[in-house]
């Protein structure tokens, strides 16, 4: 049988000793080394300490990745602005105030490499790739009506449109919204250039987690979801940086709990990557996410249909990071030799 490789992201959720997370750690990842994931996805935001992460991982022989995004790296991030009559009417209209990091910055790019460099020199040997999570703008839906205000994004709208806000009308105008597409997957793309950069300097592989909407995929639009992208919309051009060979891995994001849901946005995913799919698509699982609960059975079903598409594994996306016995016989199941 061909090698599957399972992994899990995680957050460290079930440490409740924060002076001393080690024994947990280790306890958590040897069960799951044991039953047969082999590589952890750790959210930096969360860790406690990398450095008792890592050593527990190492001692039971799971690889680590260590995951990170613009706003992990420094309280100075940008987010996404707006004056306060535009949050409230957000708020009103979506029921949400969104504002993540803006992707337009050259100064938040330039944070989030040097935290990025930091970590890789330090953790360099001890981490297997770094993972990039929020590799894009604030989601697609709220960017339409609401794009960020920011001096660069507004410096940004003077030059490409002759005004720093743009009107309504103008936010549905088909050639300013593809130039404004275009302008954020520019600067996205050199974060990732970037990235790419430090993790050949130190011998890192290159992954992300990546919106599972690439362009006109199948979608859930309404709260509290949000959408799944799409990822160009969002500046998160993955299809053309697996192209550019900017990235090793794609960890799409495709936690849909309705089976015919997952199966078109993989067949589009298959269709995007082609031959490079066999060596680098492990499409992400939800077993509990934003988008609901699938059953042991539900998981067993979509990691069967990503081995019969040849693929080379799959990430479990679990919020709980607990995984009972019945999850654990299905990665069993399917991992390994
Ligand atoms: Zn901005």
């Amino acid at each position: 049988m061909k090698k599957f490789r399972i992994g899990i992201w995680d957050h460290c959720r079930y440490v409740t000793n924060f002076l001393k997370p080690y024994d947990e750690m280790a306890r958590h990842l040897e069960r799951m080394r044991k039953w047969g994931v082999t590589l952890t996805d750790i959210y930096l935001v969360e860790v406690i300490s990398l450095d008792d992460y890592c050593r527990a991982a190492a001692n039971c022989g799971m690889e680590v990745e260590a995951r990170i995004t613009p706003a992990w790296s420094s309280p100075a991030i940008v987010n996404r602005t707006l004056p306060e009559t535009e949050w409230q009417r957000m708020e009103k209209s979506l029921g949400i105030r969104l504002a993540g990091p803006c992707g337009n910055r050259e100064d938040n790019r330039d944070l989030f490499l040097a935290a990025a460099e930091k970590l890789a020199q330090e953790f360099k040997g001890r981490i297997a790739s770094l993972h990039l999570d929020f590799i894009r703008n604030d989601n697609a839906l709220t960017l339409l009506d609401f794009p960020c205000q920011c001096d660069c994004c507004r410096a940004l709208n003077k030059r490409f449109f002759g005004t720093e806000i743009l009107s309504p009308e103008m936010r549905k105008d088909p050639a300013v919204l593809c130039k404004l597409a275009a302008l954020r997957c520019k600067n996205i793309r050199k974060t990732v250039e970037g990235m790419r950069t430090i993790a050949d300097a130190n011998s890192l592989r290159l992954t992300i987690a990546a919106r599972a909407n690439y362009v006109n995929s199948a979608d859930i639009t309404v709260p509290p979801v949000w959408g799944l992208g799409p990822a160009v919309l969002e500046g998160q051009d993955w299809a053309e940086w697996a192209d550019d060979g900017l990235i090793d891995e794609l960890f799409p994001m495709n936690y849909h709990t309705e089976l015919e849901l997952f199966e078109s946005v993989l067949k589009d995913h298959l269709r995007l990557l082609g031959k490079k799919a066999w060596t680098m698509l492990f499409p992400g699982v939800g077993v509990q996410s934003s988008m609901g609960e699938n059953s042991p059975e539900a998981v067993a079903e979509r990691l069967q249909m990503l081995k019969n598409a040849n693929l080379p594994g799959a990430m479990l996306f679990n919020k709980s990071n607990i995984y009972d016995e019945r999850f654990c016989q299905v990665i069993k199941a399917y991992c390994g030799e």
